[in-house]
């Protein structure tokens, strides 16, 4: 089978998907274990048996809807390559906003030398771009989840990141009484009946991961009002949330006594992205 054909026969089996021309790129240079220029370079290509048995198998996981990431077991986030585990969440293009937002709060504090807590870490996505970005912060992930806590702590060795660390939390049930300068997380945030988690990709992730109570708010709740005691003095606490729910965690950061708080759209213009700044 040459590349071309590989291509061709792959987009045959993934024809229900709308991305049946990338997922058969993004599947046949992992089988090959190459770049996409060399799809390009070298469609006469021919793989060999062991080549052909990988992608022949990684098709047909695709085709019965196996998430991309979690048949390459990676994902790009950010500047990094994470490894990513059915154990967790997939990171997403829409969970750099937060990353964004909290190195625009970061930027507020004179001393670079910062304390992050990054709360339902997963493969550690958000702790370990914030930590790539301020190298002389010190990052803490936790996680409900052991798997995940050694993901993201592997994720953080191959990615050379040396100031993060993960440990096992049931949100801040194992966190020292620390004063961090900025607490993020991207909580499982969907309504537990959402005819959301019956389609496409999230249908292969962890439900711990994704539902939150009939109103998807109930992390983001027991958050907000624990978040004081391990902030320091204009601390802020950042959410990633549903496209429906700014209203809601605005309001419950403001009744719980932040200030400045403010709702930042996603990349699609939607609501992804609350903060608030605490004062002692
Ligand atoms: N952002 C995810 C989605 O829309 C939901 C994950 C979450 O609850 N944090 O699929």
């Amino acid at each position: 089978m040459r590349i071309d054909d590989a291509i061709a026969w792959a987009k045959s089996q993934l024809k229900a998907s709308t991305s049946s021309d990338v997922d058969a790129k993004v599947l046949l240079c992992h089988a090959l274990d190459k770049p996409t220029s060399f799809l390009f370079t070298w469609p006469e290509f021919e793989l060999n048996d062991t080549q052909r048995s990988v992608f022949t198998d990684c098709v047909k996981q695709r085709a019965k809807g196996k998430p991309i990431a979690y048949i390459t077991g990676i994902r790009d986030f950010w500047t990094l390559t994470l490894k990513t585990s059915p154990a967790t969440l997939i990171p997403r293009p829409d969970t750099e906003v937060l990353v964004e937002q909290a190195l625009a709060c970061a930027s507020g504090f004179q001393n670079e030398a910062i304390d992050i807590c990054d709360l339902g870490t997963g493969t550690g996505a958000i702790a370990l771009a914030l930590a790539s970005e301020l190298p002389k912060s010190n990052v803490l992930g936790v996680d409900f989840i052991a798997d995940a806590v050694e993901l993201a702590t592997h994720n953080a060795t191959l990615n050379k990141i040396n100031n993060a660390s993960f440990k096992q939390s049931d949100w801040f049930s194992s966190v020292e009484a620390g004063k961090f300068n900025l607490i993020v997380s991207n909580p499982p945030y969907v309504e537990t009946n959402s005819p959301y988690l019956q389609q496409g990709d999230v249908r292969f992730e962890p439900d711990s991961a994704l539902t939150s109570g009939e109103d998807g708010l109930e992390d983001i709740r027991h958050i907000i009002h624990l978040a004081p005691s391990f902030l320091c003095d204009a601390g802020a606490l950042l959410f990633e949330h549903g496209f429906e729910q700014g209203q809601a965690v605005r309001n419950l950061l403001v009744q719980r006594g932040f200030s400045a708080v403010k709702t930042v759209q996603d990349y699609s213009g939607l609501d992804r992205v609350t903060l608030g700044y605490w004062k002692n």
